[in-house]
């Protein structure tokens, strides 16, 4: 069985909820394929205890709608998934967005058939789609990296990824819980578990700078200023790094000040004297040390920040051993996603939580009662994996894309992921990724990142509608030339520093081509290159 439409759009996450709005608005026929049965992308995937997001949410929203603006409550300043997904299915409800979505649907294969011009989407419940463009709206978290560790089957106990948690309630009381990772999902998670289970045991190879979250209730005179200055945060967004407006609430309170020269070489941890940087630390918090401007361009000084920031480990953790084991010593701040917690050092003050170290004691096999490492034996009945993703990339290469003659995602990214602004790839005419390889993406506010590339690909569609024209793909010249800069921008920062194996640079899955993903320049920099291609008629693509 086969079905028509304009536009395919694969995923209903943030990405695909609002490209429903955008397309739909133009007069097109959309159809989203959603492998879960409802909205909400990683926010429906990632249920795991103490899941929540790390920008604050009057930011983390959509900009779209000022009447969405206006009615939708935060009730914490960084809310927790279920505050989120929350507000997804607001979203689906309000703009009447389900009708489009395919639920329990798995796309299997994309391909393009170039007899008719026209992207075919097959699925796992056996219809296949057709239209003219083909939108990957498949996140960049979304495929669980699960590591292979020998006799992980044979386990008997409840096993749970925390990129794949379970809808139903799990309950951990008085069992003996296991977790493996301890990156930004287990940092949320082990705090949160150990007050749930019985005992827990945490599996860590390597250990992370993880500074505390910021966990206030939301401040209703806060939230009026910031609805009151909608327009011109959202403004603010598109003129910063991260898509993070630099807007101060209760402005009487805070005023905004120029750094003079002596605040400006105070922010460098090296001007300061050992004593001051403590001072600074113990007056304003371990975060305070993302502060220091110098740790991220040089390596004198990101030592510095780190030692820092391992000393102030020791302080909080009451048993040397187990302090030492949590002293991250094989790369520095900068590196990896910044971590945020909440009580994640003193959760190793508890007496029913045990860290093992596999660095230093590597995990043999898992069998059916626990884990087995090289020393000792550890019963468990529930083992979680929160051991990250195969990240930006993995989910469009699970999709099985075929682009023109027959070449596959596969082969065209053998050597890493090439495509121009992360929106397009030479060979693959009329398919565009949103927050893909080589944009800011995960550097982003994620839904400031969403909404200027649906906004984009919008745009390309009525262009190429106004002006009959039949395809767009970028020309080869022009991404590889992107990539390079890519790749120039990452190499001045912490984030592929010698030391530093993360993600962002495809580390942590074995065979991934090593390569910096996202793109470092800038969201306001990156947003301008876009924003000239379609000025000037997308002078770096093929239009047929
Ligand atoms: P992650 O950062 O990739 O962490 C995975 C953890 O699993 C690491 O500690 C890793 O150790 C460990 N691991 C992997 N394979 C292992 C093995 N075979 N044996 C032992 N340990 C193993 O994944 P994540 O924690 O899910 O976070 C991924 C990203 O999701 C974050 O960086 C962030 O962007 C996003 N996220 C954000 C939030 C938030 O908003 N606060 C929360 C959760 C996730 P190694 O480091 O040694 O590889």
């Amino acid at each position: 069985m086969s079905d028509k439409a304009d536009v395919l759009v694969i995923g209903a996450g943030f990405a695909g909820m609002y490209a429903i709005y955008r397309l739909r608005h133009l007069g097109l026929k959309v159809v989203v394929i959603e492998a879960g049965s409802d909205v909400g992308g990683t926010w429906y995937w990632n249920r795991y205890p103490g899941a929540r997001c790390d920008v604050p949410s009057l930011e983390y929203s959509f900009g779209f709608s000022p009447e969405l603006e206006q009615e939708w409550e935060w009730p914490e300043v960084f809310s927790a998934q279920p505050d989120i997904l929350h507000y997804a299915n607001h979203i689906a409800d309000r703009f009447d967005l389900r009708r489009h979505i395919k639920f329990n649907t798995r796309a299997t294969a994309v391909t393009y058939l170039e007899h008719s011009n026209q992207w075919q989407v097959s699925t796992d419940s056996g219809v296949s789609y057709c239209a003219t463009y083909c939108i990957m709206a498949t996140g960049c978290l979304s495929v669980p990296n699960k590591p292979e560790i020998s006799g992980a089957d044979h386990f008997q106990g409840e096993t749970y990824h925390t990129g794949l948690w379970p809808k139903h309630p799990v309950d951990l009381t008085g069992k003996k819980v296991g977790i493996i990772g301890t990156g930004s999902s287990a940092v949320q998670a082990i705090p949160e578990l150990a007050t749930q289970a019985g005992h827990l045991t945490v599996f860590q190879r390597t250990p992370v700078y993880t500074v505390p979250a910021n966990r206030k209730a939301m401040n209703k005179a806060v939230e009026d200023e910031f609805k009151s200055n909608y327009r011109q945060i959202r403004a603010m967004q598109q003129h910063n790094r991260g898509g993070v407006s630099t807007f101060r609430p209760l402005k009487s309170m805070r005023p905004t000040r120029r750094l003079d020269d002596q605040q400006a070489q105070s922010n460098n941890i090296k001007a300061l004297k050992p004593e001051q940087r403590q001072q600074r630390l113990d007056q304003r918090g371990l975060a305070s040390i993302l502060g220091f401007t110098d740790i991220y361009n040089d390596i004198e000084a990101n030592e510095i920040a780190n030692e820092l920031f391992r000393y102030n480990i020791k302080q909080r953790v009451r048993d040397p051993q187990v302090a030492e084991k949590l002293l991250p010593k094989t790369y520095g701040l900068g590196c990896k996603r910044q971590v945020l917690d909440r009580d994640y050092y003193d959760t190793f003050n508890r007496d029913n939580v045990l860290l093992v170290d596999v660095q230093e004691n590597p995990i043999a096999e898992i069998n059916e009662t626990g884990v087995q490492t090289q020393t000792q034996h550890y019963e468990l009945d529930v083992l979680i994996y929160a051991t990250g993703f195969d990240a930006m990339t993995g989910a469009l290469l699970n999709a099985n894309i075929t682009g023109r003659a027959g070449q596959t995602l596969a082969e065209k990214w053998q050597y890493g992921p090439v495509a121009y602004l992360g929106l397009q790839m030479h060979g693959f005419p009329n398919l565009f990724t949103v927050t893909g390889p080589g944009s800011p993406s995960v550097l982003c506010n994620m839904l400031v990142a969403i909404e200027q590339h649906i906004n984009w690909i919008a745009d390309c569609i009525v262009y190429l509608r106004d002006n009959q024209i039949s395809s767009i793909e970028p020309n080869k010249n022009s991404e590889l030339t992107w990539i390079d800069h890519v790749n120039d921008v990452a190499k001045e920062t912490m984030f592929t520093a010698p030391t530093c194996n993360s993600w962002y640079l495809g580390a942590n899955i074995q065979g991934k081509p090593r390569i910096f993903m996202p793109y470092v320049g800038g969201f306001p920099q990156y947003r301008e290159r876009c924003e000239q291609e379609q000025e000037q008629h997308y002078p770096s693509f093929t239009l047929a």
